[in-house]
């Protein structure tokens, strides 16, 4: 039963929905079957249908208003557009047809249309619209000539579309609009902020804390300064108190805060010879009274102006005249001493506020950088290797102080060279792996004196000199090089650059400098933590791998190439008659030999292969995923190589041979032990079978 009412519901629900198309779609027939026009007059059954047509339309545009009010689409749709537009073709008939004197009605209702309703919408009843007009034009009416049809649609596109384009027009002159005040409105701030002194430098985009805290602060100081000023207005009965600074140039007045009777003007004001600029200029008080009406000597006004007493008093912070404090009335009252005295005592209390502010802001900087610099630390600490020192420290930086571009260099005190390590931002591409001996640049500058440069932190592409000519960083107008030193040897820089000017000023550089500092130790620490792990895997005299390191690469390598069926060749190689070397030229002479057939084998080996010094005169190589010809043709060419090398002893020229043997794992051996003594009894066939020759198994 209740399924029953509820599809009854459902089915009333779903044609009232579709009442409104379907009237369209009867009323759209009735026109084009040319029902309107048949009297050539009104007639009384045109007034019935029109009477039917409307209390369709005002029923279901009430419906679409409601459902609008609930949230729902946008009140104008499909459905009322249609019925509007049949309607008005049908009134069309009832007057003439086409021809009709009120046809541009059926322009206006097109561009009404499309102006309320969504632009899908809006397009599609621009297109029924002349598809409609077609029927009506070629059937109902019957014309030949498609001419006037022509220019009737393309009239009616155009209204239809226009009034899309003026909307979209319109939206996005607003949005425009919109943006552009919010900018004022953060520029205004921003200007307040350095008014009272509150940011040292112009904020960047990218210091949104700082901006945060700032605009915080302005709001601070402005409901400070209103206070004082309306207390002044209602205790000395004034008509006007208005104070005036000093902007960043020092040379114009702007109103920092003002309570007044009417509307004062803002500034900037070039104090000029008025009475406010004679105040601010000479720092005296200027106490005026009777002023004759019209007096245009007070710039806030803008012109004459009708108070008749004015006293403006120099804002005074130490020996400079930052501003001036200014009190009118319009009664004859003129100011007394002990008026003077009371903007003298406010001006006092206003100078505390600006100053509180600006120790609240220092302390809330200094909370900030402390807690930068704390997480830096950690993540210096934190730092094992070289690459994430740099990462760290070029992170904590970035939050320190915004910049376009920065780089870390390490100084070889030894060669006297200078590379770049890492290099980040505007074009630091240039400079990626870029070393250079010690030249005049400043960063070669830095490290000589352990001190910072530029002292001002202004850099000119023209005359200064960051790495080397080649490589000099452009477009910069702000640049700081740190030196990073770690018991007082500098052990390399760290330098910033930014667009903007002022970027790394007095107010960021000691928390650069300490994060400087701990950079230093953790980029000496990593140093440390790669010689240690060096010391325990390699071999001092020739640098390549120790034995215990190569037993566990072969271990592992051999644990591999089992797994997914590879091969793998060791090499071993033995000189010829060392002994007799050894005590022919000297142990000295002997570490010579070894040393240089170290080289050899590093330089020959691919980048896979693995050589160790495996103890005395006598080296390994693991020869990954490679037969035992390719083994063995890496062992001819170190052969022949060491048999061309002539070494320059104090007893004459010095050759000297090897021999070397090579086995390959899974041929010859299938465990380490076993392809060490397959390797060990070719080498021994090479040295039976007469030395300086190369023999597998
Ligand atoms: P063979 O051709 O049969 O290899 O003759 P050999 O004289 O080279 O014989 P062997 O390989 O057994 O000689 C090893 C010699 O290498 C012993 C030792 O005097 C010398 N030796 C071992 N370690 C060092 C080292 O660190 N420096 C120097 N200069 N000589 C070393
Ligand atoms: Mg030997
Ligand atoms: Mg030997």
């Amino acid at each position: 039963m209740t399924t029953l009412v509820q599809a009854a519901l459902s089915i009333r629900r779903g044609a009232r929905g579709s009442f409104g198309y379907i009237t369209a779609l009867v009323f759209g027939l009735l026109t084009w079957l040319g029902t309107f026009g048949a009297g050539g007059r009104p007639a009384l059954e045109h007034g019935v249908l029109a009477a039917a047509w409307a209390a369709v339309v005002i029923a279901r545009g009430a419906a679409r208003v409601r459902e609008e009010r609930r949230g729902g689409q946008p009140f104008f749709n499909l459905e009322l557009g249609l019925l509007l537009l049949v309607g008005a073709h049908g009134a069309l008939q009832v007057f003439g047809g086409l021809i009709s004197p009120l046809y541009p009605a059926l322009y206006v209702l097109l561009a009404f249309m499309s102006s309320v309703a969504p632009r899908p919408v809006g397009r599609t009843l621009v297109l029924f619209a002349v598809a409609f007009e077609a029927g009506i034009y070629f059937v109902t009416e019957g014309h030949q000539d498609p001419r006037p049809f022509l220019l009737h649609a393309v009239f009616l596109m155009l209204f239809g579309l226009l009034n899309l384009i003026f909307t979209q027009a319109e939206i996005s002159r607003v949005r425009m609009q919109n943006q552009r005040e919010l900018k004022d409105q953060q520029e205004r701030v921003r200007e307040d902020a350095r008014m009272f002194r509150l940011v040292a430098a112009p904020t960047d985009s990218a210091a949104a804390d700082e901006e945060r805290l700032a605009r915080s602060s302005v709001e601070e100081v402005h409901q400070g300064l209103f206070f004082n000023l309306d207390l002044m207005k209602r205790t000395l009965g004034l008509h006007t108190c208005v104070l005036l600074l000093a902007d960043e140039t020092g040379t114009r007045l702007r109103v920092a805060e003002c309570v007044s009777d009417r509307d004062i003007e803002s500034g900037p004001f070039a104090p000029g010879g008025g009475a406010v600029g004679a105040a601010f200029q000479r720092g005296i008080v200027m106490n005026l009274e009777r002023l004759r009406p019209g007096y245009n000597g007070i710039c806030y006004y803008g012109g004459s102006t009708d108070v008749s007493a004015f006293l403006a008093v120099p804002v005074r912070d130490g020996n400079e005249v930052r501003g001036v404090l200014c009190a009118d009335r319009l009664d004859d009252r003129p100011f007394t001493a002990a008026d003077e005295q009371m903007l003298t005592d406010a001006i006092a209390h206003l100078l505390r506020t600006l100053e509180n502010e600006q120790v609240f802001l220092q302390l809330e900087r200094s909370k900030r950088e402390h807690s930068v610099l704390h997480r830096a630390s950690a993540a210096l600490g934190a730092a094992l290797n070289e690459q994430a020192v740099l990462d760290a420290a070029l992170t904590a930086a970035a939050e320190i102080a915004p910049f376009d571009f920065a780089a870390i260099t390490h100084y070889d005190a030894e060669n006297r060279v200078h590379r770049v390590r890492k290099a980040i931002g505007d074009g630091a591409e240039n400079l990626a792996d870029l070393s250079f001996r010690d030249n005049t640049s400043l960063t070669a500058m830095a490290v000589k004196n352990r001190h910072y440069l530029p002292y001002r932190g202004e850099f000119d592409a023209g005359s200064q000199l960051v790495y080397t000519r080649k490589a000099n960083l452009t477009g910069m107008q702000s640049l700081l090089i740190i030196p990073l030193v770690v018991r007082e040897v500098a052990i390399g820089t760290f330098a910033l650059a930014a667009r903007r000017r002022d970027a790394f000023g007095p107010r960021v550089r000691p928390a650069l400098s300490a994060l400087a500092n701990q950079v230093a130790v953790a980029l000496s620490n990593a140093a440390s933590v790669k010689q240690l792990e060096e010391l325990a895997t390699t071999d001092g005299l020739t640098g390549c791998f120790n034995k215990r390191y190569f037993n566990e690469q072969l271990q592992a390598k051999l644990s591999a190439a089992e797994r997914f069926g590879r091969r793998l060749s060791l090499v071993i190689t033995d000189i010829d008659h060392f002994k007799v070397v050894n005590d022919t030229y000297g142990h000295a002479t002997g570490d010579v030999v070894i040393r240089e057939l170290g080289e050899i084998l590093l330089r020959l080996k691919r980048e896979t292969d693995v050589v160790a010094r495996f103890g005395g005169e006598e080296f390994c190589v693991l020869c990954e995923e490679t037969e035992t010809e390719g083994a063995m043709q890496l062992a001819e060419r170190v052969r022949q190589e060491l048999e061309n090398t002539v070494f320059e002893t104090e007893l004459g020229k010095l050759e000297v041979t090897c021999s070397l043997g090579v086995a390959t794992y899974p041929q010859h051996a299938d465990d380490r032990t076993a392809l060490f003594e397959a390797a060990d009894k070719a080498l021994y066939a090479a040295k039976h079978a007469g030395r300086n020759r190369v023999a597998a198994c």
